[in-house]
């Protein structure tokens, strides 16, 4: 068998400047057309079956193994972020206001070296590979309008991997985690009303922001007091919006956030108690509430098979990684999730910080830069992984 690290080495100029490229011409999510037309003229130069328009701008691919077998589902995100760019890097972002400030580059570049790979190695997995580069992975339903397109039928998908470049870890470090390794994430917003007035009038107002204030320091009880001490979950109010004046008391207020948790039964609590608290402490003073929450993504869980092979994958394709199998791995979210939900597989992690070079920002910071090592790393990891799992 080929040695895909040697080969994915070998391809590295082809990443690099496939990564770059994108990196330089960045696209928010479901604008992702230029992207999507490179990722397609590439997979059809390969011979591929292309479709694109999966999802609005997805594209999909079919890499035919030797024999029947299973579906396997490769995926790649390719949107950008709403993100001035701040590094000095000779790629930086020529679309301004757009950055690629999670690895999606990388990601999507990953993916069309793995094409590449998995396309000459047709010979060694029975199966069809299914390569997904997706829209809209940050908070706008990408995976999800995959989905709604059919992305997991024709032919059905039977196992599902997915990974993330990872700038808190550096090159050389994997994260193959079982069970739940990202948290769900949901957005709330919470208005409060009372009455406006005067500010030095207060006894003829009900004062919303006394209220709201008195609601942001009652949240964070909840997982004080609430969520047992070995499980976790996180409440943030990141916004709190109202009044215009010095001497006004407004109407009302709105408070913005987002409640993290990874077990069903914490996340049903806490919004139990988040819907208690809210509510009962608006009425306390005088105010009523309207609560909204939007559920972003469920957890991303790991299926313990997939898992197994792609950590015994790292051991052969990359035996001088540390692979680190313990979960969760960050409370962040990915919308990768909702794939898993519908057909089990794994999402890992690869590790792409160095921080001599000073690339270890963190993912969505304007000067966030991977170091490119990463990328023939990730790529020789998902090509293994990919024939370990059809040969199973
Ligand atoms: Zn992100
Ligand atoms: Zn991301």
């Amino acid at each position: 068998m080929k040695d895909f690290f040697a080969q994915s080495r070998e391809l590295f100029n082809y990443t690099q400047s496939m990564r770059r490229d994108f990196h330089m011409h960045p696209e928010l999510g479901f604008q992702e057309v230029r992207t999507a037309g490179i990722v397609a003229k590439e997979l059809q130069e390969l011979g591929l079956e292309v479709t694109t328009g999966i999802g609005k701008t997805g594209v999909v691919a079919l890499i035919e193994g030797t024999g029947a077998g299973p579906t396997l589902l490769l995926r790649a995100d390719m949107d950008a972020l709403p993100i001035v760019e701040q590094t000095a890097a000779e790629y930086a972002s020529q679309n301004p206001g757009v950055m690629h400030a999670c690895g999606h580059d990388g990601h999507t570049a990953i993916l069309l070296t793995v094409a590449k790979i998995l396309n000459s190695a047709r010979d060694q997995f029975p199966g069809t590979i299914k390569l997904v580069f997706q829209p809209a992975e940050e908070g706008q339903g990408g995976a999800e309008s995959m989905l709604t397109d059919g992305v997991m039928d024709n032919p059905k998908v039977d196992i599902t991997l997915g990974l993330h470049l990872w700038n808190e870890r550096p090159v050389g470090w994997l994260g193959i985690a079982e069970g739940p390794t990202m948290a769900g994430a949901e957005m709330f917003t919470i208005t409060v009303t009372g009455k406006g007035g005067h500010g030095a009038i207060p006894q003829g107002a009900i004062d919303p922001v006394l209220a709201g204030a008195h609601i942001v320091t009652a949240l964070q009880s909840i997982v004080s007091r609430n969520v047992a001490p070995f499980d976790s979950a996180v409440i943030s109010v990141t916004q709190f919006q109202g009044g215009d004046a010095f001497n006004v008391i407004p109407p009302s207020v709105k408070l913005v956030g987002t409640i993290r948790s990874f077990k069903p039964e914490v996340r049903e609590m806490v919004l139990k108690r988040f819907s208690e608290i809210t509510t009962g402490v608006a009425e306390a003073f005088g105010c009523q509430v309207d609560i909204n929450n939007i559920r972003l993504t469920p957890p991303v869980i790991n299926q313990s098979r997939t898992v197994k092979l792609v950590q015994s994958a790292a051991k052969k394709v990359l035996p001088d990684s540390t692979v680190d199998s313990s979960a969760p791995v960050t409370m962040g979210s990915e919308d990768f999730a909702f794939m898993l939900e519908k057909v089990p597989g794994c999402f890992f992690f690869v590790g792409s910080a160095n921080e001599e070079r000073g690339l270890n920002y963190g993912h969505h910071h304007p000067k966030f830069d991977v170091d490119e090592q990463s990328l023939p790393r990730a790529a020789a990891l998902m090509a293994q992984a990919a024939v370990e799992i059809l040969n199973s």
